[in-house]
């Protein structure tokens, strides 16, 4: 790989990027990791400053929230490529959401072309005053891993923080999540989108006041304190079955068809096109580019897995697990559900009695995973009548084997971040 000019940064700063490529550059030869954390963290560690110096001058755009970056990220870096180039755009694609996952992509990104990246909700605040972004892109906020990420009323008082100071960001965030309605409200420009919100556990209570929100009809929510849902300036319509429409306040309306599925992956479509139109590229053609991502790492491909079709997809946290289980139930086909409990999903899997099982009434459900025990209590306490198999491929076989499909459907396979991950890298 050609490195990229580095001019204008000091000899510390050359001396902390060399380090970044070389060792990732080395543990992707090793096989020891994706190369995106290990050199990102020894840069930082030689030069704390390096990522800002590496974003100096750079057109940036930050995705957050707690379901849908990486998909986001993905969306946008493509409608960005529209202007800017196939390849130009620098983005965290492997999801590494962290500094260190940022300097790595900055220090290996060959070009001068606009930044793209993922951030993890915590690290939006400082990822703020240290990237300058142009846009960011508020997506939902909800609890996620149980151990670390709960407190999500906290985090959208820091959004709020970082971003008053934000003076030349255009932040396009969420109108329908009153957590992150209350993190942007005080930025200085805000494009309100309604991008929907089917899980709403997480935001009864009032950011503003600590009293209750009532959500009405229509999407609306206020406290009587005065906190209420901004008039969107986009809003997204559903004329039929896996279609839809994204609406401007002035007239505009753009066709949102996409080749991943879901209503909220319109809905993150349509957050990355108002990114797009942000940065200068009408959202129109921007839609038109997103239509050819067909799978974001993995999620939503149909490989063959112990001889059966399986789509795969990724469900860290109640909302994302209620956004998928309501695109699988209305079909008929086996849906193994897959629950591990390690670091990256989070140890404590209480969460899986917040996870609404019970629209899989009636449904062939094979339930799999390490903790395959806990989600078998729960399916059977929501009257899921299923089988248990620990192994996940294994799982994917006695579904497809018991419940044979006629039609080629492919059997829906749902899994936390790990149990996601041990299937998609099974061959
Ligand atoms: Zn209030």
């Amino acid at each position: 790989m050609t490195a990229p000019p580095t001019p204008g940064l000091s000899a510390r700063a050359r001396v902390a990027l060399t380090a970044t490529r070389a060792l990732n550059a080395v543990s992707r030869r090793v096989g020891i990791g994706s190369g995106t954390v290990i050199g990102g963290r020894a840069g930082l560690a030689i030069d704390p400053g390096l990522l800002g110096r590496l974003a100096a001058g750079r057109t940036v755009a930050l995705v957050s929230g707690t379901n849908g970056k990486t998909t986001t990220t993905r969306l946008l870096a493509v409608a960005l490529e529209v202007s800017a180039g196939a390849g130009s755009v620098i983005t965290n694609s492997t999801g590494s959401n962290m500094p260190p996952g940022h300097v790595a992509a900055l220090a290996g990104g060959g070009s001068d072309g606009p930044v793209v990246l993922e951030v993890d909700e915590g690290y939006l605040p400082a990822s703020v005053t240290t990237l300058h972004p142009r846009v960011v892109v508020l997506l939902n906020l909800s609890r996620d891993q149980l151990d670390r990420t709960n407190e999500v009323r906290m985090l959208a008082g820091r959004w709020r923080g970082a971003l008053a100071g934000a003076m030349d960001t255009t932040v396009v965030a969420n109108a329908d999540d009153p957590l992150v309605v209350f993190g942007a409200g005080s930025a200085a420009r805000v494009v309100w989108v309604a991008a929907g919100m089917r899980w709403r556990a997480d935001a009864v209570g009032c950011p503003a006041c600590e009293g209750r929100i009532v959500f009405g009809a229509d999407g609306a929510w206020s406290c009587s304190c005065g906190f209420s849902r901004p008039a969107p300036d986009v809003w997204i319509t559903e004329p039929g079955e896996g279609d839809g429409e994204a609406e401007w306040t002035d007239g505009r309306h753009h066709r949102v068809a996409l080749s991943i599925p879901g209503r909220f992956n319109r809905a993150n479509a349509v957050m990355a096109a108002v990114a797009a139109e942000a940065l200068g590229i009408p959202a129109d053609r921007a839609l038109g580019a997103m239509a050819t991502v067909d799978e974001v790492a993995g999620r939503f491909t149909t490989p063959v897995i112990a001889g059966v079709p399986t789509r795969l997809m990724l469900a860290k946290n109640p909302a994302g697990w209620a956004e998928l289980l309501a695109l699988v139930c209305p079909g008929d086909s086996p849906v193994v559900v897959a629950i591990n409990a390690r670091v990256a999903d989070g140890r404590d899997p209480s969460w899986l009695w917040d996870v609404p099982f019970e629209d899989l009434r009636g449904r062939p459900v094979v339930a799999t995973g390490e903790r395959c025990l806990d989600l078998s209590v729960r399916l059977r306490y929501a009257e899921v009548e299923h089988q248990t198999v620990r192994d996940s491929v294994a799982a994917v076989g006695v579904a497809g084997e018991e419940w044979p499909s006629d039609a080629g459907r492919p059997v829906e396979f749902i899994g936390n971040y790990t149990a996601f991950h041990d299937v998609l890298t099974h061959r």
